[in-house]
């Protein structure tokens, strides 16, 4: 079911949100953009003549009750967004009376899940190594299916729209959607947004594609780069794993991030690129300092021959050329990871050329898909994350689903 074509009048509907915002010493909310991004389903809902029950996580509580994660410090921050009355169901698994009491229009805001162990289906206080671990794994799964069954019951329709949790099997992720008729589930507006966006760069493929993967290692990223590498004509791998490719072909990194047990991979990628026909950009030159800080000395030099002593910490002027010439031209861009280290104002140069060509790209009709952790932050350094096509709310999840793997979250509504 789509949720457009769904109307909520007089109904009930669970939506899982992600509400995990970040909170100041006192329990004020820093960044509402997560509570922001939810708004259009939940407003839908309520305009409809629905009522609302919310339910999110926040932090990692490990399946026990902490004030200090409450959702409860929320609800006013939540009442004001939504320009409604909510209530504060203080503990989720027994909320059922004040779900029934509900009417159109009024807000039912669930304590934080994950303070129950069955939200996660893992087992606490007991280690992996023992033995009897697998016995107590097997009947968190059983009461995990209860739980969601408790929370589905509060309710006549499920939508999910927290996609920063759909690489998550949780009970209010997945498993409560078993519960519900195929014509009473769906995904909320942003997740259907974010699929759009995934849709675009893994299936839905404009050409030229360019692919821009940067952060610190080689070794993280390399289920995407794989999954990329059958998909894309340009592939731009910078930031720290620069090194362990200028390494690979025989060069001196001085002391730049590089991983010794990757070499042969690194290899492997370029060897593969060239199979299929893949134009892969890599940095020929640095911005090198001689101490991992903002206000270390700094040389351009080549990736190949970097002195001892120095570090590569950044993209050099050739390179981000070589970027930006990869990425100007592209119809479809995805950038993943900064192309140096962004964290510090002296080496935002690399990031900045490709969010650069990446705005410009935009403006000349490509779609850009910008996520995955440290790029958000990057164009939000910049100023420039209203002038890219998508910004993606979804970490984890964005990572998972451009490395090809089925998302929980999403399957347990599609099918
Ligand atoms: P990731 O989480 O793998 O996307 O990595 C992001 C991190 O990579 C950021 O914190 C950057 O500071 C870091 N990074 C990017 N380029 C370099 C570099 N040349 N040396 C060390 N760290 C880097």
């Amino acid at each position: 079911m789509k949720i457009n074509d769904y109307n909520f009048a007089g109904k009930k509907a669970i939506v899982r949100v992600d509400f995990n915002v970040p909170l100041d010493e006192n329990g004020h909310v820093t960044d509402d953009t997560r509570i922001r991004g939810a708004l259009p389903t939940l407003k839908k809902i309520l305009a409809d003549g629905g009522s609302l029950i919310i339910m999110s996580h926040m932090g990692k509580p490990k399946g026990k009750v902490n004030p200090k994660m409450s959702l409860g410090q929320i609800k006013d921050v939540v009442s004001k967004a939504l320009d409604a009355e909510v209530t504060f169901a203080p503990d989720c698994a027994k909320a059922a009376e004040q779900a029934a009491a509900l009417k159109p229009g009024e807000v039912l805001l669930l304590e934080n899940l994950r303070f129950y162990p069955e939200e996660e289906g893992k087992p606490v206080g007991i280690d992996k190594e023992d033995p009897a671990y697998d016995e107590a794994k097997k009947a968190m799964k059983v009461a995990q299916k209860e739980f969601a069954k408790t929370l589905a019951s509060y309710a006549d329709v499920y939508v999910n729209d927290a996609f920063g949790t759909a690489h998550r099997k949780h009970a209010s992720t997945a498993v409560i959607a078993d519960y519900f008729q195929p014509e009473n589930k769906m995904l909320g507006y942003l997740m259907e947004k974010e699929v759009q966006a995934v849709d675009n760069v893994l299936s839905d493929i404009k050409r030229p594609f360019t692919a821009i993967m940067g952060g610190s290692k080689v070794s993280t990223k390399i289920g995407i780069i794989e999954n990329l590498m059958d998909k894309v004509d340009n592939l731009i791998l910078c930031g720290g794993m620069t090194y362990t490719f200028a390494k690979a072909m025989g060069g001196n990194v001085g002391d730049s991030i590089c991983e010794l047990d990757k070499l042969d991979l690194a290899l492997e990628i370029m060897k593969k690129a060239k199979e299929k026909g893949v134009n892969l950009v890599i940095g020929t030159d640095c911005v090198a300092g001689d101490a991992f800080s903002n206000d270390c000395n700094t040389q351009i030099c080549s990736v190949m021959s970097i002195p001892d002593g120095w570090e590569g910490l950044d993209a050099g002027p050739d390179s981000r050329k070589a970027f930006a010439d990869a990425i100007e031209s592209a119809k479809t861009i995805l950038w993943n990871g900064p192309a140096g280290v962004f964290e510090f104002d002296n080496f935002t140069a690399g990031s900045r050329a490709i969010a650069d060509a990446v705005v410009k790209a935009t403006k000349n009709g490509a779609f850009s898909l910008v996520g995955g952790g440290d790029s958000v932050a990057c164009v939000n350094k910049f100023g420039l994350a209203d002038e890219v096509s998508y910004v993606s709310t979804g970490g984890g999840a964005l990572l998972e689903a451009i490395e090809g793997k089925i998302l929980p979250g999403i399957a347990a509504i599609k099918g």
